[in-house]
Parts: structure tokens; sequence; C-alpha cells
């Protein structure tokens, strides 16, 4: 069990301010671990008051933020990408203990972390403006820093997403504070107490432990924030868009998804097959990425299915401290209940049930587990083909043709990511230019990678975090003109 935090050590100022802080807390918060269902800590949850005062903070060392030389802010962030690498394995099994991931994918999401820091320290020297030849003078822009930017941060990949948001905006030159979400903060707490182990000053990087309804909110109307970096559900990213509407607040979302897993005749159907269970039964389902539509040509229908089926049989669901779990618990109760409310309980809630195609095992007892479970679709009108369910189900339908497949995957609200299984070069390119989304794979599932590109079309959101232009989402543009006729 890791000792307990309070989660607001990095919000600390002085001493004498102690027992006013407590007084302020509203409330506490036990986490819990998914797996076992035991409490892991309790951490005192910030309120309003002590959001304000990070936020005061953050304007407060802005200017000397910024005024740090380009090259030892990109230091200081290779700093606190060394300082997370060698903590690697203690924030990995602390994400384990919180969240259920299993050890392999939270190693790789620390490391993603490192990696993350390690591409943006080259940032603060590469933040170039633009020479533009014009009459009489010289015109130079300049990338300027937003001020305070906001990170809004989802339960399903506490690390990862934290970093996406502070990584380019700290390189950029704006100070952070960051709200973890209320299930998930003990890997962002560690954070933000790694940075300043590394060296980067007080108030810089706050972490904020604390409600949505409370510490997002403020984040959404404190007129110091300048910019709303939010992951999560469709409907609050619309409600904190309208919300910022008020201050022309800028935004990045980071929503839902429903992604299509397309399979054609020409494809290497084994493969495919083989690859399907994981491409949206990683992280138990809870990903805006997972491929949770399988769309399959109908004269190959029957084989993918048999070996579909025989993959889904061998997903070893379990321990996610074991090395050799692929799939851990979900995250919460509340998380399976929603879960169930598309399948076991669809009845219950005024829906129809659905055809379980077959489903894969999961532990009795303790933990939140729930089986990898494979629909039939009726239609696209299924309220499992339509919502996002974020839990170890997915939904099948064949198709007739290219036609076909192309509106069937865009008959949507969403628009994340998606896989192409095809061997013809031509029909890749095309339906890879027609599906509405802004991740694609072509014959493998990969979406995410930090030096490129990740966001929605659609209700899957709006901006694009990662890869070179991630730090446009961070900066204003300037632009100067000096007159030389004088
Ligand atoms: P959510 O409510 O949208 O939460 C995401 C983050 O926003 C959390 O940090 C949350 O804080 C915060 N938040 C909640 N209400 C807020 C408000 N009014 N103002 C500012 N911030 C606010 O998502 P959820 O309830 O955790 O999950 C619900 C569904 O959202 C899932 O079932 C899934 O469909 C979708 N989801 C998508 C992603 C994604 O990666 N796109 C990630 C997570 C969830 P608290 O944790 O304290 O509430
Ligand atoms: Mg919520």
């Amino acid at each position: 069990m890791p000792p307990s935090r309070t989660g607001n050590a990095s919000v600390a100022s002085s001493g004498s301010e102690t027992h006013e802080r407590k007084h302020l807390m509203s409330t506490t918060h036990d986490v819990i671990n998914p797996a076992t269902e035991e409490v892991v800590t309790t951490l005192d949850l910030v309120g309003v008051e002590e959001t304000d005062a990070a936020i005061a903070k953050a304007v407060e060392v802005g200017p000397a933020w910024r005024a740090v030389s380009p090259a030892d802010r990109g230091m200081l962030l290779r700093r606190f990408a060394d300082v997370v690498e060698e903590h690697t394995e203690e924030l990995a099994r602390l994400e384990v203990t919180n969240s259920g991931h299993t050890i392999g994918n939270a190693r790789w999401e620390a490391g993603n972390v490192v990696n993350v820091l390690r591409y943006y320290s080259a940032a603060p020297e590469r933040l170039f403006g633009r020479q533009i030849p014009v009459a009489g003078g010289l015109d130079v822009t300049f990338k300027e820093p937003l001020g305070v930017v906001s990170v809004i941060v989802p339960w399903n990949f506490p690390m990862p997403i934290a970093g996406w948001g502070f990584a380019p905006a700290l390189a950029a030159g704006n100070t952070v504070v960051l709200k973890p979400a209320e299930l998930t903060p003990l890997t962002a707490i560690r954070l933000g107490e790694l940075a300043l182990q590394a060296g980067l000053p007080e108030g810089v990087f706050t972490i904020l432990p604390g409600k949505g309804s409370v510490v997002g909110e403020r984040f959404v109307t404190h007129p110091d924030v300048r910019k709303v970096c939010f992951t999560g559900s469709t409907a609050v990213g619309q409600g904190i868009m309208r919300k910022a509407a008020d201050q022309l607040k800028r935004v990045t979302l980071e929503l839902g998804g429903k992604s299509a897993n397309i399979v054609f005749a020409d494809a290497d159907v084994e493969k495919a097959a083989a690859s399907a269970p994981m491409s949206f039964l990683d992280n138990a389902g809870q990903d805006c990425c997972a491929r949770t539509r399988i769309l399959v040509q109908r004269k190959v229908y029957d084989a993918f299915m048999e070996r579909f089926e025989a993959a889904i049989r061998a997903v070893r669901v379990g321990d996610p401290g074991d090395e050799s779990t692929e799939m851990g618990p979900m995250v919460s109760s509340g998380q399976r209940d929603t879960v169930r409310s598309f399948v076991e309980d669809a009845e219950a809630t005024g829906h129809a049930a659905p055809d379980i195609a077959f489903r894969g095992s999961a532990p009795e007892g303790k933990g939140w587990w729930y089986p990898p479970t494979v629909l039939m679709a009726h239609g696209t009108d299924d309220r499992a083909w339509r919502e996002e369910i974020f839990g170890p189900v997915v939904s099948v339908m064949p198709f007739d043709d290219e036609a076909d497949a192309i509106a069937k995957a865009n008959d949507t609200a969403y628009g994340l990511s998606g896989s192409i299984w095809t061997r013809d070069v031509g029909r890749a390119i095309r339906v890879s230019r027609a599906v509405e989304a802004g991740n694609l794979s072509v014959n493998s599932h990969s979406s995410v990678r930090y030096s490129t590109p990740f966001g929605g079309f659609k209700a899957s959101g709006i901006g694009r975090e990662l890869g070179p232009d991630a730090l446009d989402a961070f900066t204003e543009t300037k632009n100067v003109f000096f007159d030389t006729q004088a």
C-alpha cells in the first residue's frame, strides 16, 4: 500500500496557511483499488479557494518561467523526463493499484510521459516564428505563451493524457494547473512532486486533486486561466466549451469515440481477427480509441468470426499486477454498471436485449471485473452500436462493398480513430481518405505516437495534441512590423 498522500503538497506555499487550508477543504475521497475493492488511501480534495490560490501563484511565477532561456527551459524538461524515468516502476505500480491497469500498460504509460517530455524539451529552442517579406520594413512573427493553462484529465489514462497537456504547455512557456480525475489522482500527484524534484520552480506546474464540478469548473470560470485542455466525455466537453465562450477562453477537447475496424475480404483475415480483441479490450475497453464497431465484408464474415472467437477466449483477464495479464478490471463499480446497462441490464433500462455472440472470461469475487463481450449488431440503430460504452464490449456487423463500409463507418456522431484491413493499396488510400476520423491505421491498430498528431473529427473533439503542431494550441501568434524607413 502506498503511503497516504494529501495531494496538496505542491499547492502549499507556507506553513502558516496549513490550518486555514484544512479548514477550506471541502471533502475527502477514498482511492480504491479496482482489482480488490480495498481503500488504497484517502485524499483531501482541493476546493475553490485552493484552486484560486494555485492559479494566483501560476500567474505570479509566469513571467519568471517565461524568462527562463530557451536552452535552460529545455534542459529542465529533460531533467524532469530523467526523474520520471528513474521512477517508472514506482509510477507504474501506483497506476496498477489506483486504476487497475495491467503492469505492462502502466510501464508504457509512464514511459510515454518520459517520451513526451523529451520530445517537447526540444521545443523551447525551436519555437520558430517567421520573417515575412513586406514593403518598408521587417516583419516577424513570435509564438507567445498564453499564460496560465489548465489541464483536466480523465481516469482512463491518467499519466499519458496529463503529459500530452503539461509537456507542450510548459515547453511553450506557460504555467500549468492540472486536475486529475477524482478516481485516479495518485500518479498525477507524484508527477507534480517529481517536477519539483527535477528543479521546476514552485507554482509552475501544480496538481489540484479535486472534483470536476469544483476544481474543473473553476478552471473554466477563472479569468486568469487562458486555456482549458480537456479530455473526457462529450457532454462535459460541450459544457466546458459553452462556458469558455464567456471569456473567449481557448479550448482543446479530446472527447469520446465509437471507432470502426473495417475488415475487407482481401485482407489478411487471420491477422485482422487475431488482433481485433486487443483493439477494444486494451485498458478494459476504457479507451477513447477503442475499435468498438467491427465491420466485416460479408464474404469473410464467418471465417473472421470463427478466428475472432478463438482469440477472444484466449485473452487473459485477471490480476493487473501479473506480467502475463492482458486485461484488468474496470476502473469503478459505476463504470461496470454503465457497461452492464448495455448488455445484461439493457431491458431493465428500457432497451432491446443485445445478441451476445460469445464472451471471454473474467475472475469472480472482489474486483470490478467484466468479461470481454462480443455482440452481433441488429442494425445501426442499436444502442450498443451507437453509444460509447467504455468497457470491454464490441459489436460486429457485416457489410457488402466499399461504399457500404464507408457509409456504415461514418454513420456515427464520433470521429476519433479507426482501422482498415485490406491488401489493396488503392482501397487503403480511398477508404482512409473517406473515413471521417482523426487517427486511422491500415493493417494495424495503432493510434497514438507522441510525434504524430492526435485528435478527433465531429463529436470526438476540437484541436490536436502531440506531434509538431500541438505547440500551436499553447501559443498565440504575434506579428510585429519594424519600420526601416525612419
Ligand atoms: P467526465 O465526467 O467527462 O470526466 C473527465 C474529467 O473532467 C474528470 O477530471 C472530471 O472530474 C472532469 N469534470 C467533470 N465534470 C466537470 C465540469 N463540469 N467541469 C470541468 N471538469 C469536469 O468523464 P467521466 O465521468 O469520467 O466518464 C464518463 C464517460 O466519458 C465515459 O464513460 C466515457 O464514455 C467518456 N470518457 C471519455 C474519455 C476519453 O478519453 N475521451 C475519457 C474518460 C471518459 P471528476 O473525475 O472529478 O468528475
Ligand atoms: Mg463525470
